[in-house]
């Protein structure tokens, strides 16, 4: 099928590079000419496992394009996608001008049947925005064109994009449509050929489907870190506490890490936006505020500890940190944890020595050049000249470390270990400070 995806971000670029795999055409529109620029050349401009080897194999073929040409790929896709950002608004709300901005460009150039699927995390009844903004453009030009309007909400994870796009857990269309709901099925066939995956349904529960799954998970965090909050107060180790509640099937392993709080580009907005929809119709999501609530204590707790570890006296300081990116296996630094701490960190007067195995250049990118920051090629050359060592990110690099080596290299041998990766009496043993999240001793 001929298909054209507007926004090549984490969403849209993973999703074009998929249905080109399947045998698609696909064509990717952004307005960010230098980012199209370069994914013509065949450099991908965030980092996803897999994602390189498909999008220029695909490229290559002549399977996938680019463009920043909106009425180009207007004119290619009988699927049009929009998986342009949602960011907060000012009161937190999900700011849909770039969906809406691709909604009017699309009726401004649309001239045959075409099935807008919108991809974007968008609040309940923003599918009926898109096809009113469709069709006033249609309008102004006196054109009668078909079209529907999907909401197909997008449940891949940073870090398993590719995997969790090629083999999805379920596929969510909303349409009230037949036949836009048979032109995606067909789209989306060769993603359903061991068991049937898609779920059909109405435009505003697949919209609120995406903005539940979120906030559900984020809930599980929030839960498990008010959990280990109760824990660290009664002598109790969470992690124990973890283990012996994930057995339970109707809880389950998955989602229950406490931690130094959630980030990313989804969760935090997701959650905030589907407060801000609930107090728009009349209802006080009080569950939900107090997710973001925990959450927001929850990314001060290292930065807590470590103060409270040098009686608050942290100028001139310099604390390592292993792990900038929000979680493994990206270079996402959207709402990491670490930026609060390092932040919090240079406001009290230390120093930063940071090491991630892929968010280093995100992290200049966003910090620049400056005194109370480096950014380190690996994680022992952190420790060089540092007092203490935190970790922010729970990448696997960082799972089994040499903590005799550690303890030669640090000035006031502790670890902060914002992830409960490690066993705090073998780093004891070894002769280092331990401090966790909520391991029964860290008051
Ligand atoms: P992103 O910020 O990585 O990418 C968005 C892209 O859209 C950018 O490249 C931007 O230049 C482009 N863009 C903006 N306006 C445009 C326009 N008018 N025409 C063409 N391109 C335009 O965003 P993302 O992380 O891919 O997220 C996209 C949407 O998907 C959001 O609503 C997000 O909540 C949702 N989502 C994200 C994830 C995730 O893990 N990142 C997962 C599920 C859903």
């Amino acid at each position: 099928m001929k298909v054209t995806i507007f926004g090549t971000g984490y969403v849209g670029l993973v999703t074009g590079a998929c249905l080109a795999e399947m045998g698609n055409h696909v064509v990717c529109v952004d307005i960010d000419a230098g980012k199209v620029a370069r994914l013509k050349q065949g450099e991908i401009p965030i980092f996803e496992p897999g994602l390189e080897p498909i999008v220029k194999r695909n490229h290559e073929s002549g399977q996938l394009d680019f463009t920043t040409d909106a009425a180009l790929g207007i004119s290619h896709g009988q699927v049009v996608f929009i998986a342009v950002g949602t960011p907060p608004d000012e009161d937190g709300s999900a700011d849909l001008k770039y969906v809406l901005s691709v909604a009017r460009t699309i009726g401004q150039h649309v001239d045959r049947y075409t099935v807008v699927v919108n991809k974007s995390t968008v609040p309940v009844g923003t599918a009926d925005r898109v096809r009113e903004a469709i069709a006033d453009e249609l309008a102004k030009r006196g054109a009668s064109v078909e079209f529907d309007v999907v909401s197909n909400p997008e449940f891949l994870k940073e870090g398993d994009a590719v995997e969790d796009c090629l083999r999805p857990d379920r596929i969510v269309i909303g349409s009230s449509s037949e036949r836009a709901v048979a032109v995606l099925r067909k789209l989306y066939a060769p993603f359903n050929r061991n068991h049937e995956r898609t779920v059909v349904m109405d435009e505003r529960s697949a919209e609120l489907t995406k903005y539940a799954a979120n906030a559900m998970l984020a809930t599980k965090i929030s839960f498990m870190n008010e959990i280990a909050n109760i824990a660290e107060r009664v002598g109790a180790d969470v992690e124990l506490v973890r283990q012996g509640i994930g057995s339970d099937p109707r809880i389950g392993y998955h989602f229950i890490y406490p931690g130094a709080g959630y980030g990313g580009s989804c969760f935090p907005k997701d959650v905030q936006a589907l407060e801000r929809t609930a107090r728009s119709v009349g209802y006080d999501a009080r569950l939900l505020g107090a997710v973001e609530a925990v959450n927001h204590d929850q990314k001060t707790k290292l930065f807590d500890l470590i103060a409270r570890h040098f009686d608050g006296q942290l100028a001139g300081k310099t604390i390592a940190l292993w792990g900038l990116a929000f979680k493994p296996n990206t270079d996402d630094m959207r709402e990491a944890s670490s930026r609060n701490l390092m932040e919090a960190l240079w406001k009290a007067g230390a120093k930063v020595r940071a090491y991630d195995p892929e968010a280093r250049t995100e992290t200049h990118r966003i910090y620049g050049d400056r005194d109370d920051l480096v950014l380190c090629s690996g994680g022992y050359q952190a420790l060089e000249g540092a007092d203490v060592l935190a970790i922010v990110t729970e990448w696997k690099a960082f799972r089994s470390p040499d903590f005799n080596r550690i303890r030669g290299m640090l000035a006031e041998p502790a670890i902060f270990d914002g992830r409960n990766l490690y066993d705090p009496s073998a780093v004891e043993e070894a002769g280092l400070a331990y401090y966790g999240i909520g391991r029964g001793r860290s008051l």
